[in-house]
């Protein structure tokens, strides 16, 4: 392996509290952030980069997604957009589409939607299950997920199946499906909202998860006020995510219980719900991650820069805030150390922007700003520039 210092770096993030503006330089080896400083103080490496004055960032972590799945819906979000409201029911049109999808075609569309991230500076994504509900077809979700990450979530509770007796499916999920799934999986979730599953039965998933050796993390508060949250601060749960209805007693026993409240703001955006109130949590103490929930149903984006964009216009996060929360914020949500930020030591996961600050994130919505994608110290994805003028 050979060492590489990248320089003339326009601003180098190492993390949120750490920007250095002018002439700083990285260097990569063993797929390690090995130096961090001013060019001039470079040691020596086997090859160097120069960057022209682009920004360098931590590569983005995506701490929530439901990346197995068939089909769209596609006519579900145009009802939407003309006055229909989001239900978690529309969950289930994708579960019959899941189920009678073949292994080939889940996994080349997990694929492409991981290529997708990529090529918007996402270098770890957490997905989940959730669209099989039967013993089979979650073991099979999260094998299929296993392929491209190491962090899957089991998430058999995600609604009730068509036809099922709620109670006879609980017992089912934290028992032969649970069984079948835990050896694919590394945490364990449950979607705790009306329509979904009440306290009671979202704690039966989590304990029965945590006695099989899989931590819990857990949606709720999406779609009204609710338990969950308090919920997941009592069980010590690493993140709770949506987070979008939070009463006091909520926030206060997030900031008491360190569990990182996630928000995901394509969901609110893609459902025209309110959007969550990052600006309270951040004032009471709260750890706070930003991620994309990419899905068919709620949100079907996968771009972080996208959530980055509306955590500042609609969230009032700052720039710098809205990039910690969508890279430190993720890795501390997934209880990860390796990665997250671009001190000496971590992962070599990092973004370059074609942009000389990380602040065009937010301030140049919509634009393909990722030069480069670095993972594991190697690029892994790098935009072709092209001399081609538009047409007229
Ligand atoms: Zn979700």
């Amino acid at each position: 392996m050979t060492s590489t210092l990248l320089s003339n770096i326009g601003e180098l993030v190492v993390h949120a509290g750490h920007r250095n503006m002018s002439d700083s330089a990285l260097v990569v080896d063993h797929g390690r952030v090995a130096w961090v400083g001013p060019a001039s103080e470079a040691p020596p490496t086997d090859r160097a980069i120069d960057l022209g004055g682009r920004a360098v960032i931590p590569g983005f972590v995506d701490s929530h997604s439901h990346l197995v799945f068939a089909g769209d819906r596609a006519p579900e979000f145009e009802a939407r957009m003309t006055g229909a409201a989001y239900t978690a029911g529309g969950i289930r049109s994708t579960v019959r589409a899941t189920r009678s999808a073949s292994d080939d075609e889940l996994t080349t569309n997990v694929a492409r939607l991981v290529e997708e991230m990529r090529r918007q500076g996402t270098t770890t994504v957490e997905i989940k299950s959730g669209y099989g509900l039967t013993v089979d077809d979650e073991a099979r979700s999260l094998r299929i997920a296993r392929a491209f990450t190491s962090e899957t979530t089991y998430l058999g509770a995600h609604v009730v199946p068509p036809d099922a007796d709620p109670a006879e499916y609980v017992e089912l999920v934290t028992g032969p499906m649970l069984e079948a799934a835990a050896p694919h999986a590394t945490w364990i979730d449950a979607f705790c909202e009306r329509g979904a599953f009440d306290a009671d039965q979202a704690r039966a998933v989590l304990e029965a998860g945590r006695a099989a050796g899989l931590p819990g993390r857990l949606h709720a508060n999406q779609l009204a006020p609710g338990p969950g949250v308090q919920l997941a601060c009592e069980l010590g749960l690493v993140a709770v995510d949506h987070c979008t209805y939070l009463s006091d007693r909520d926030v206060d026993a997030l900031a008491q219980s360190g569990t990182v409240a996630t928000l995901l703001p394509g969901v609110e955006f893609s459902t025209r719900q309110p959007w969550p109130d990052a600006r309270r949590l951040l004032n009471a103490g709260v750890t706070v991650a930003l991620a994309s929930d990419c899905n068919p149903g709620s949100s079907y984006t996968s771009s972080l820069p996208f959530c980055i964009a509306l955590a500042v216009r609609d969230m009032s996060m700052s720039p710098s805030e809205a990039l910690w929360s969508a890279t430190a914020g993720g890795a501390q949500a997934l209880g990860r150390t390796d990665i997250g930020t671009l001190e000496v030591g971590r992962r070599a996961d990092f973004v370059v922007l074609d942009a000389p600050s990380s602040t065009h994130l937010a301030y140049r919505p919509g634009v393909p700003l990722i030069w480069e994608t670095w993972a594991d110290g190697q690029s892994v994805y790098q935009r072709t520039p092209t001399n081609g003028g538009l047409r007229g």
